[in-house]
């Protein structure tokens, strides 16, 4: 066993107290775990700032002077001992709500101390609670060099293992290994990347010594986080495409000939067309096809869906499509009864809600071959769900579906069908190289002509006269309207309330219209009918959850309001504002917010205000909000952390990866070769047999 896996109750300063909070609280469990907790700042201890110099934008700050003096505020639990502490440039409170009496005891008055922690402006004054203290020797004597902080938890501080404990803890970790440590890269990957060894990189994130060291240490460790996920997808995806026979689709046959010549309504994008080519290739390759759509909303992705639909039942294979609602799902297929009403096909529906009888219907109708289109939600995967010859499934609205869902899809065949995965939410290039790189993608990038683009404004919404006026305005022309109101408690009572509120002020305020409302506790019967109502043009208003978020469509609405604007993020206020400018007329996005918004917000605002740009939109959002926060990504397909890298911001690295991890796996695609046993090896422990990836597209 190597040290690395030693338990860190064995480690210098932990035992088993610390040990199990340690666990429980950041997962650590090894040394090697422990080695990995990486600093996510550092701070520079060797400048001294000036109290008169300190603002805002100072985080951690080190200054130098004395207490002049003590006072104590407060009773009991509430009680805290404040220490006066000048530099004859101004004057800061030192806090501390505990360990009174010791601070007391141990800090002297008009002695020289350097105080080192965050400052806080409280009542017009800076203080600083639970400073660190140490006395002032001489100049040489000063901690210096750049401190890293380790992010800890509330409970670890309870237990005196602060930032500043666990890097003693990871010193003597760190002696431990006796200069030693096994490497995690191949020779030949360091040598192609140009990269400090394993041990270095350890130490010198841990115990930067100059600036050049800490990031080389960073790009190292980077390197490597961003190396295995690529490898990861890049190998798997390479067994796929080796290991998996797909259906053959050689035929053009009467299904899709007489739809493209008779019943398409339109002639298609060039996009459309594009996509359709690249989708035909990739089913007469004789290789199982994977691939994702993505395209804004309303780009005419189901469209190309159903023509490649059309293109598999011509080849004698049925087909299913996945929809992560039902609205969706019943949408869907009206859309595609209608469409292909004068053709001999039989479309069905099948979702949580269908009726027993008409369930083992479709059940009998799918094993004899009889049924050619099947359209339905999760209800879909079902084991009892069982195909004559599945040979095409479309998947819409991936994000709502993990990798683990698609891969059930699979056991309904001996041999897997192609999968295509649509996506109106789009993926940033390095998050979709990341987390869908097992995938290739297709793009729709241009709009059905006479689209016009939506516009967008921001209103306060103490303001409300001037915009019913204008909803007024919008129904006597004949137009739709939908108002959206966002998810805001955690209760699901409280956030009915609100929506029940504003159903009733809206009522009120357009007396002379039908207002329908819609949200997720209905019975979906229910919300079917309240979506076919408005789809009728029966009800002029809906007021809504963000139920209506996905797919819905409904040319004649022309108005999405969207009230508390400011709780939603980018994509989906975007994913929003794609429920209107469906048609032919101009259609309007109102934002409503209140009149104080923080500065992330305003630039949320702008950014939906100046832009119809959905990968504009979606690669801002990454960079306000994180890739840790996009829908899904944890259930997609990343199988282990990023501990240090940053998809965003660490796209030059993530390219680099990309580049030498393809190089390898071309050479030696099943990591046979010597040399790379590590790699095999590091592989197989960070993704822990999470998944079975042989089995997931
Ligand atoms: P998406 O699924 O990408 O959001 P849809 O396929 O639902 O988009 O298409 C949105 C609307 O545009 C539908 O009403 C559809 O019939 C229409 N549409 C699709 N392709 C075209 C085209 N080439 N020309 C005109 N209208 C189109
Ligand atoms: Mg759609």
């Amino acid at each position: 066993m190597s040290v690395l896996q030693t338990d860190i109750t064995f480690i210098p300063g932990i035992g088993p107290k610390r040990a199990e909070i340690l666990n429980k609280e950041i997962d650590v469990f090894t040394l090697n775990d422990l080695l990995r907790w990486y600093p996510y700042r550092y701070i520079d201890r060797s400048r001294i700032y000036y109290i008169h110099e300190i603002d805002n934008s100072l985080a951690y700050i080190q200054l130098k002077g004395q207490i002049k003096s003590f006072e104590t505020f407060g009773e009991g639990r509430r009680k805290r001992l404040v220490a006066h502490f000048t530099d004859g440039t101004g004057f800061v409170d030192l806090v501390w709500f505990q360990g009174i009496k010791f601070v007391e005891n141990k800090y002297k008055v008009n002695q020289e101390y350097i105080v080192f922690g965050k400052p806080n402006l409280f009542n017009g004054k800076w203080n600083i609670a639970h400073p660190e203290v140490d006395p002032f020797l001489t100049e040489t004597d000063r901690p210096d060099g750049f401190m890293p902080m380790y992010t800890t938890t509330e409970k670890m501080k309870s237990r005196y293992l602060n930032s500043k404990a666990l890097h003693k803890i990871i010193e003597g970790a760190f002696g431990m290994l006796k200069g030693k440590l096994p490497e995690s890269l191949s020779k030949d990957v360091i040598k192609d990347a140009n990269l400090i060894t394993i041990y270095d990189a350890v130490e010198s994130i841990h115990f930067p010594t100059t600036v050049a060291k800490l990031q080389e240490a960073e790009y190292r460790l980077k390197f490597e986080e961003l190396f295995y996920i690529q490898l990861n997808i890049l190998r798997y995806t390479a067994y796929r495409k080796d290991k998996l026979k797909g259906f053959i689709f050689n035929k053009v046959g009467d299904n899709l000939n007489r739809f493209y010549k008779k019943h398409l309504p339109f002639s298609l994008t060039n996009a459309q067309k594009r996509v359709i080519r690249e989708i035909r290739k990739d089913t007469a390759s004789g290789k199982q096809m994977n691939r994702l759509l993505q395209g804004d909303v309303g780009s005419g992705k189901t469209l190309v869906a159903m023509m490649c639909i059309l293109i598999a039942l011509d080849n004698g294979f049925q087909t299913c499509v996945m929809a992560p609602t039902e609205i969706l799902a019943s949408q869907h297929y009206e859309t595609f009864s209608s469409m292909l009403s004068e053709m001999n096909i039989r479309v069905e529906l099948l979702t949580g809600s269908t009726k027993k009888r008409e369930r083992e219907d479709i059940h009998s109708g799918l094993e004899s071959g009889q049924i050619d289109i099947l359209i339905g939600t999760h209800a879909l995967i079902e084991d009892v769900v069982q195909f004559n010859n599945l040979g095409f499934v479309v998947i819409d609205e991936q994000h709502r579906f993990g990798v683990a869902q698609r891969a059930k899809l699979w056991t309904k065949n001996n041999q897997p069908p192609h999968v295509l995965v649509m996506t109106a939410t789009p993926i940033p290039r390095t998050l979709a190289m990341t987390v869908y790189g097992d995938l290739d993608v297709s793009v729709i990038d241009e709009l059905p002509p006479g689209r016009k683009p939506v516009q967008t404004v921001h209103r306060y919404d103490k303001k409300r006269g001037e915009l019913y006026m204008f909803i007024r305005n919008q129904i006597k022309l004949g137009r739709q309207v939908y108002i959206v109101y966002p998810l805001i408690e955690e209760s699901e009572t409280l956030d009915l309330k609100n929506l029940e509120d504003g159903f009733v002020h809206i009522q009120e305020a357009f007396p002379e219209f039908t207002v329908d409302k819609m949200h997720g506790r209905m019975k979906p019967s229910e919300k079917e009918d309240v979506m076919q109502r408005f789809a009728k043009g029966e009800t002029q208003i809906m007021v809504s959850t963000t139920v209506i978020e996905v797919g819905v469509n409904v040319p004649n609405a022309t108005v999405m309001v969207i009230e508390s604007a400011q709780r939603f993020g980018l994509s989906q206020l975007h994913q929003l504002r794609g429920r209107v400018g469906r048609g032919a007329d101009q259609s309007y996005c109102v934002l409503l917010t209140p009149y104080e918004l923080s500065s992330d917000t305003r630039k949320r605002i702008e950014i939906m205000t100046e832009s119809n740009d959905g990968f504009l939109i979606a690669e801002a959002d990454l960079k306000l909000r994180g890739p840790g926060d996009l829908e899904g990504t944890q259930q997609s397909g990343i199988p282990f952390n990023l501990r240090i890298a940053d998809i965003v911001k660490d796209n030059d690295i993530l390219y680099k990866a990309r580049e030498i991890a393809e190089k390898l796996i071309e050479e030696d695609p099943n990591l046979e070769h010597p040399n790379h046993a590590v790699l095999k090896k590091q592989l197989s422990i960070l993704s822990g047999n999470r998944y079975d990836w042989s089995r997931i597209s």
